[in-house]
C-alpha cells in the first residue's frame, strides 16, 4: 500500500498539548501574530491533564507571591525557577486567566481554582485564546525523532511518518516514567536525570492504624527515618490522613517529593515516624506533663493534651497499651512515657507507595544545567526548547506544578518565536 506521508513547514513547531505547550503556543503568537505556530499532540486529546486535575478543579497556582517561599515549594528545579518565575510568576498566572475571563479564589490552604470549580473552563480558556491568536493544532500525530538542519531549524519526524521543518522547536511533552522514553532527546547529547515518581502516599500495612481510616490531624510531622532532606532536618508538616492504605495528605506528600530520589532506591520500604501533635518534643512534652498534672484525677480517656481527633486519641491510648478508664494519677511513668512517645514519634513501616490520584508528578527529565535560565533553550542545540514537566522541575502538591508549567511556558514560547 502506498502512503502519502505529507511535508509540513512552520516557524515554530511545540511538541505535546498540554499546559506547558499550549502555554507557550499561545504567548509565541501574542508575541509575533505574524509567525505560524503549530502544536502536535501523539493523544486525540488536548490539555488532558489540565482537565482531571485537582479532582476535575484544577489547582491552577498557589496564592504564594513571595519569591523565597515560593521556591521552597521546589524540591528540584529551584536554581532555574528563581529566573523563570521572576519573568512569569504567580500574579502573572492569576492576572492572566482574570484578564481572559478566569478569575481563580483561593482556598484557606493557599490552592486556587477557577471561581467555577471546574478545571473545563481553564481547557476552554486556553483552547479559545489560541484559535483566536491562530494557534493551529494537531491531535492523534506523536514526534518520532529530530534532527537539527544547518544553518538553522530542525526536521521532525512523527509517528505517522509525516515531516514536519520548523525553525524553533519546543518541547513540553511532560514527564516520562522511564529513562529510555527519553532517547529522542538523549542521543543529541542532551542530558537527562533519570525519572523518578513523586507525590504519592506511604503504604502502611498495619491493621490497627486501617481501623482508624478516615482520621486525620490538621498539622502533623511525618520523616522517614535515617532521611534528613528538607526544611526541618527531615521532618515535613502539614496535615495527615489515615486511609485504608496507609498515610496519606499534604505532609505525607511534600515527604514523597523531596525524598522521592531515596525513596525510589529503598524501593519504598522504610520506617516512618509520625508526629501527631505537630509541634515536636519540647513543646509536646510540656503541654502533656501541665496537662496531666492538672487533670490527675480524670479517666485518661477524658483528657487530650493535643486535642487531637477523640478516635486518634483512642488509638495512640490502644497503641500504649493503657486503658482509657484508668486516672491519670494511676498512670505508671513509663506508660506516660510511651504515650507522649506514640504521639511525638509513632513509629510505622512503609512497604510501598500508591499513587495519589489528585496530583502527581515526574521528578527528572531534561537537566537544568542542559538550558539557558534565561530563555530555556538548550545549551547544545540552538533553536531547540523545553517547557513543563519534561525539565528536571517538579514542586509538591497545590497548584505549583501548574504554576511551574505556566512560567516556563510563557519564556520559552516568547524565546522560541524569537528565534523562529
Ligand atoms: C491526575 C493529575 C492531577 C494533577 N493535578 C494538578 C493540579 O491540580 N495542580 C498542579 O499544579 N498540578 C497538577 N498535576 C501535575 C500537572 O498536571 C503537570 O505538572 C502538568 O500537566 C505538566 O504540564 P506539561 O504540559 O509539562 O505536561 P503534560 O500535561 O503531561 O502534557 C504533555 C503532553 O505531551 C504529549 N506528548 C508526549 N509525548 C509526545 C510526543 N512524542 N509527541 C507529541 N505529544 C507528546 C502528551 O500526550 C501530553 O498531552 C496533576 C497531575 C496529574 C497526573
Amino acid at each position: 500500500m502506498y502512503i502519502n506521508h505529507s511535508e509540513i513547514h512552520t516557524d515554530l513547531l511545540v511538541v505535546g498539548a498540554g499546559a506547558a505547550g499550549f502555554f507557550a503556543a499561545i504567548h509565541a503568537k501574542t508575541a509575533k501574530p505574524n509567525k505560524q505556530v503549530l502544536i502536535i499532540e501523539k493523544s486525540n486529546k488536548v490539555l488532558a491533564k489540565v482537565l482531571v486535575s485537582g479532582g476535575g478543579r484544577c489547582n491552577v497556582t498557589h496564592n504564594q507571591t513571595d519569591l523565597g517561599e515560593l521556591l521552597e515549594c521546589y524540591p528540584r528545579g529551584r536554581a532555574l525557577l528563581k529566573w523563570t518565575l521572576r519573568k512569569w510568576g504567580v500574579t502573572n498566572t492569576i492576572r492572566w486567566f482574570e484578564r481572559h475571563g478566569v478569575p481563580l479564589k483561593t482556598e484557606d490552604d493557599g490552592r486556587m481554582f477557577p471561581t467555577t470549580d471546574n478545571s473545563e473552563t481553564i481547557a476552554s480558556c486556553l483552547t479559545e485564546e489560541a484559535t483566536r491568536l491562530g494557534v493551529s493544532w494537531k491531535l492523534g500525530m506523536g514526534m518520532k525523532s529530530f534532527e537539527p538542519l544547518l544553518p538553522k531549524g530542525f526536521k521532525v519526524l512523527t509517528d505517522k511518518g509525516d515531516t514536519i521543518i520548523t525553525q524553533s522547536l519546543l518541547i513540553a511533552c511532560g514527564g516520562f516514567p522511564k529513562a529510555q522514553q527519553f532517547e529522542f532527546i538523549t542521543r543529541h547529547g542532551i542530558p537527562i536525570v533519570d525519572p523518578v515518581p513523586s507525590l504519592f502516599t506511604f503504604n502502611i500495612p498495619d491493621d490497627a492504624l486501617r481501623t482508624f481510616m478516615g482520621i486525620s490531624v490538621p498539622w502533623g510531622r511525618v520523616k522517614v527515618i535515617g532521611m534528613d532532606e528538607g526544611p526541618e532536618k527531615g521532618w515535613f508538616s502539614g496535615p495527615i490522613l489515615i486511609t485504608h492504605w496507609g498515610l496519606s495528605g499534604p505532609a505525607i506528600l511534600k515527604a514523597s517529593a523531596f525524598l522521592a530520589r531515596e525513596l525510589a532506591k529503598t524501593d519504598y520500604q522504610a520506617s516512618v515516624l509520625v508526629d501527631w501533635t505537630g509541634m515536636g518534643e519540647e513543646k509536646a512534652r510540656s503541654l502533656f506533663d501541665a496537662d496531666l498534672l492538672m487533670n490527675a484525677a480524670k479517666k485518661v480517656d477524658n483528657i487530650n493534651p493535643f486535642q487531637l481527633p477523640k478516635r486518634l486519641w483512642e488509638y495512640l491510648l490502644q497503641l500504649s497499651a493503657i486503658d482509657g478508664e484508668t486516672r491519670v494519677r494511676d498512670m505508671a511513668k513509663s506508660a506516660k512515657n510511651k504515650l507522649l512517645e506514640n504521639c511525638i514519634r509513632c513509629a510505622y513501616n512503609m512497604k510501598g507507595k500508591t499513587t495519589f490520584k489528585e496530583e502527581f508528578v515526574t521528578a527528572g527529565g531534561v537537566a537544568t544545567t542542559a538550558v539557558d535560565k534565561d530563555t530555556l533553550e538548550c545549551k547544545q542545540l540552538p533553536g531547540l526548547f523545553f517547557a513543563g514537566e519534561i525539565l528536571d522541575v517538579d514542586g509538591i502538591t497545590g497548584g505549583f506544578n501548574f504554576q511551574a508549567a505556566w512560567s516556563t511556558g510563557y519564556l520559552a514560547g516568547v524565546r522560541a518565536i524569537e528565534k523562529a
